[in-house]
């Protein structure tokens, strides 16, 4: 296939050139050149996810205010306003956004011209910005909760009210932003909901108003967030309190109903908190608690601060114990691994889910006796089935339209941990353990890369390992794993695609 050239807005003419050359060497006629580009949609590079994120400006900050109606299949009011920094001269630019109806644009006050394309929102501001100038980008718009046709993501309804799944590439079906990891920033988010609901978000509690028959809820984040991260939950909530590792604020937000069925899971929080500052450092944010969601998602999402777990994981009886309890570990990795350090392109979410595994399997190991090397030997054996089905860890093929898995598939989960695995056999547990400390005080509150990790593993071993982990991050087949030579991939593998 041959895809329309992308022509960024950022600088005209090396835009036009592109452009230029572009056409002619696919010969289409020249005289489309002399108009402005048409508005396209554009993206910041990502293999797997080429439209999302944006050229040319940088987010500080959002401030999302949302108006709740009281019904989660209504469209909610919405303004989000996003401070940003320019990048390069733009005489316009893309937001990501897809799912709503916008209303107005402003552009440092003054209203812009604003048309949809693809899954961006291309905003004509009157005067030309130039780079290295601060903007702030107003939109009122609507934000729908019933999700498009075969589109998933972005507003989960519940029985009482509403929660949030943007990850990988569905924030932008909730509020225009720079939807990729590697556009970082604060978030002040703002709920109005009727007498009776309780709305909680990413962050600590800033404001409570109450006027009227509504209350308007307010929350900011301490810590810049990617915008996959953010979490809102709207319902008939109770907020439960409790203090974690010195004096952390635990708080998790639940079905008022299932409030006392719930409880016995929650106490649990404050010394998985402990056991995860052991193993890697102190917490990286200002809180961290479950949200509980009545509904059925088939996942649990890391959202910073709140993560969002499915209330079946708990109240449904033929979950093991200790499996319920490594999957609270999972998502609670995930805040160190994945949120605090984000990964700079979707092909680097092994190092999200790898990480987050290896705890979870960590802690199953010296909590309930189930050993890691028995799991690390059964994910040797499927490796080269994964590898072969989703690519090999950190260059994972391409999501398959409409597909519920996506990019998350086993090569970046066990398959992801197997690679950790494999680094600690060759390097030995104690430089491994410093490896993973030094790995999320070095990029807390940022991005990293696979060649970052590749790198500081170097770095703490006193040697290069990029050529012994070449192979296990990109080759199509599973190395051999040091330390255990009768290890073998095993014949059966490559059926499994998830
Ligand atoms: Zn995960």
């Amino acid at each position: 296939m041959l895809h329309t050239p992308h022509a960024p807005t950022s600088r005209p003419r090396a835009s036009s050139r592109r452009l230029r050359a572009a056409l002619l060497a696919s010969a289409v006629s020249v005289c489309l050149v002399a108009a402005s580009a048409p508005p396209v949609p554009l993206g910041v590079g990502d293999r797997l996810f080429p439209h999302l994120g944006n050229p040319g400006y940088d987010v500080a900050a959002y401030d999302l205010s949302f108006t709740y109606s009281g019904k989660n299949d209504e469209p909610l009011k919405a303004v989000t306003t996003i401070d940003a920094r320019t990048t390069a001269d733009l005489d316009r630019f893309n937001l990501d956004f897809a799912h709503g109806k916008v209303e107005s644009v402003e552009v440092d006050g003054a209203p812009a011209s604003f048309t949809p394309v693809g899954e961006d929102l291309v905003v004509t501001p009157v005067d030309a910005l130039e780079e290295g100038e601060r903007m702030r980008i107003t939109v009122r718009h609507s934000s729908d909760p019933v999700p498009p046709k075969k589109r998933e993501g972005g507003w989960v309804r519940t029985a009482d009210g509403l929660a949030m799944a943007n990850q990988a590439d569905a924030a932008h079906l909730v509020f225009p932003c720079n939807d990729h990891p590697s556009d970082k920033a604060l978030f002040t988010i703002r709920v109005t909901a009727p007498d009776g609901h309780t709305a909680v978000a990413s962050g600590a509690p800033a404001d409570v108003d109450r006027a009227g028959g509504t209350t308007t809820w307010t929350y900011r984040t301490r810590h810049p967030m990617a915008t996959e991260l953010a979490q809102v939950s709207i319902g008939r909530s109770a907020v439960l309190h409790r203090t974690g590792p010195h004096g952390l604020p635990v708080r998790d937000v639940v079905p008022a109903e299932h409030r006392a069925a719930l409880e016995p899971w929650l106490t649990k929080t404050p010394s998985q908190i402990t056991w995860m500052e052991s193993k890697v450092g102190r917490y990286p944010f200002e809180t961290y608690g479950l949200l509980v969601a009545d509904t059925v998602t088939g996942f649990q999402l890391e959202t910073q601060t709140l993560s969002l777990f499915e209330k079946d994981l708990f109240t449904e009886r033929a979950y093991p114990r200790w499996y319920v309890e490594s999957i609270m570990v999972h998502e609670l990795a995930h805040q160190w691994f994945g949120n605090s350090v984000s990964p700079h392109r979707w092909s680097d979410l092994w190092l999200n889910e790898g990480h987050a595994t290896w705890y979870e399997a960590l802690y199953a190991q010296e909590k309930a006796d189930k050993p890691l090397r028995a799991r690390m030997k059964a994910a040797y054996g499927a490796s080269d089935g994964w590898r072969a089905a989703g690519g090999p860890p950190a260059a994972p093929k391409p999501p398959e339209p409409g597909s519920k898995i996506g990019i998350f598939r086993s090569n970046i989960y066990d398959g992801a941990a197997l690679v950790l695995y494999a680094l600690r056999q060759e390097i030995g547990s104690p430089a491994f353990e410093r490896v993973e400390r030094a790995w999320v005080t070095r990029h807390r509150d940022a991005t990293a890369t696979t060649a970052d990790f590749v790198r500081l593993a170097s770095e703490i071993a006193g040697r290069d390992l990029g050529g012994f982990l070449h192979p296990w991050l990109y080759g199509e087949k599973t190395p051999p794993m040091p330390g255990h030579p009768d290890w073998k991939p095993s014949a059966a593998g490559g059926a499994r695609t998830e």
